[in-house]
């Protein structure tokens, strides 16, 4: 089969329609990232008709946005797109248009259109704001599209603007990585770090709070290595962006997800004394407590400088939430290696963590260690370190129990009448309430403390 490469950016449009007239089903999966990712995707493509479904079996169109991070990630894109097709041609009686986003479209686009005929499209995190372009190829040309080029910043200049709903949005300020932890492939599938410029964040958070929005998660695969430039060209790190973002009227609350303790500049913690509209929740992956299996990661810090900038933040918020990302099993790794994990867990006391057993990602350094853990041992010391994270969070919450929390309303949950929103600290608290309040700040009693969540009533006010 003949695989064609890399679009030619000649001028495919697809007729602009007032109503919509055909559906999309987008299948994200992985980070936030890729979450923020799918939202853009549909918000791009209403213009041209479509219309979200949940139903994959009545699409015109499927975009799997997928994730590179988890084990077998590709196969299982194979195994999902060939089910989705089928069932979806078994209902509508004619071919679903199907397209492959994100980091395996990114790493695997070739071997996709070779061993997927039914894929017409393929693209990567930094190609999608084309989508409707390809779409058009592919209905005038009869032709299937590749695009995992790496264009830096041309994506966030095509998307338009966010249509936000419930008083929260995520506002991506910078994207790439050029840390190459050496089991990770996001700097072979997002690319190197770039920052987009000062202005066009602070104009794009403006633009949200027109918007009703109160609070914005500032995103990045290391956003706190942020340095864009102002309108006068100066270059500004994060601490100072977060400083000027605090300034626009009418933001509330301001957060940031994914930091690397490389970048955490002194500044920065300062800013959690000194700027209220920081929210006190800090997302700072940390990956092992060992030293040697740090430096095996090719992390560039030791646990005593991880551990000091905690020491600091909790000095300055001692309610701070820290949140942490852990692999266990790393190629090498001991019972003492293990130990010393759990040894931060239990010292920092997280408000949350993500942790995994270590699988090898193709082409990356870790990949090829020879020295792997056995599987059986990485199941157990999962298990060990996901339970101290459990009682750690449950401890955390604890404090909350009986104290006035600044609710941000986000949504209505499933049960009638219950509403869902985030305290300061980021965790989750339902009270029952009318959806009116949704994008409002309210003051929730803390009544029930849940390991992951909060229960609470409304306080009214006399
Ligand atoms: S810093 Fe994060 S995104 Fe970059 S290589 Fe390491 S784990 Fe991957």
């Amino acid at each position: 089969m003949t695989v064609q490469v890399q679009i030619q950016h000649d001028n495919f449009e697809l007729p602009k329609v007032d109503n919509p007239i055909y559906k999309v089903h987008i299948k994200s999966y992985g980070c936030q990232m890729n979450v923020y990712d799918a939202v853009r995707m549909q918000e791009l493509l209403a213009p041209f008709g479509y219309e979200h479904t949940d139903e994959y079996t009545e699409a015109d169109l499927i975009v799997l946005n997928t994730c590179h991070i988890r084990e077998k990630a590709d196969e299982k894109v194979f195994s999902d797109l060939g089910r989705m097709f089928k069932s979806n041609r078994k209902v509508r009686k004619k071919d679903p248009l199907i397209a492959v986003g994100g980091c395996v479209g990114q790493a695997q686009g070739k071997r996709i259109m070779q061993r997927a005929p039914q894929v017409k499209i393929v693209f990567g995190p930094q190609t999608y704001h084309r989508l409707p372009e390809y779409i058009a190829k592919v209905q005038r040309k009869q032709k299937r599209v590749v695009n995992i080029d790496l264009p830096k910043l041309e994506k966030f200049d095509a998307l338009p603007a966010q249509k936000p709903q419930g008083g929260t949005a995520f506002l991506t300020i910078q994207e790439g990585c050029d840390k190459f932890c050496a089991f990770c492939v996001v700097p072979y599938t997002r690319g190197a770090e770039i920052s987009r410029p000062a202005k066009d964040v602070l104009k794009e958070a403006q633009d949200l709070v027109a918007q009703g929005v109160k609070e914005v998660t500032l995103l990045g695969q290391n956003v706190n290595a942020y340095h864009g430039v102002d309108a006068n060209n100066v270059e500004l790190d994060f601490a100072e962006l977060i400083r000027r973002l605090a300034q626009v009227e009418g933001l509330e609350r301001i957060r940031f997800t994914t930091s690397h303790p490389n970048n955490t500049t002194a500044e920065l913690i300062d800013l959690f004394r000194t700027e209220p509209k920081l929210m006190p929740y800090f997302h700072l992956p940390v990956q092992s407590g060992s030293n040697r299996i740090l430096q095996a990661m090719n992390r560039n810090h030791t646990i005593e400088e991880y551990m000091d900038i905690v020491r600091k933040l909790k000095e300055i918020r001692p309610d701070i939430a820290m949140s942490s990302d852990f692999i266990v099993g790393f190629p090498g790794e001991t019972e003492e290696d293990f130990e010393d994990t759990l040894a931060v867990v239990a010292e920092v006391g997280y408000h949350s963590a993500y942790s995994f057993a270590y699988s090898p990602r193709p082409g990356t350094p870790a990949a090829a260690l020879t020295n792997q853990v056995d599987e059986v041992v990485k199941k157990e010391r999962l298990a060990m370190l996901q339970a101290l994270i459990t009682a750690k969070q449950e401890e955390y919450n604890s404090q909350f129990m009986g104290q006035t929390l600044p609710v941000l309303v986000e949504t209505e949950t499933k049960e009638e009448g219950q509403l869902r929103g985030r305290s300061p600290h980021n965790v989750p608290v339902n009270f029952s309430g009318n959806k009116r309040l949704i994008g409002e700040v309210v003051n929730v009693k803390i009544i029930e403390v849940r390991p992951n969540s909060l229960v609470g009533e409304i306080e009214l006010v006399d």
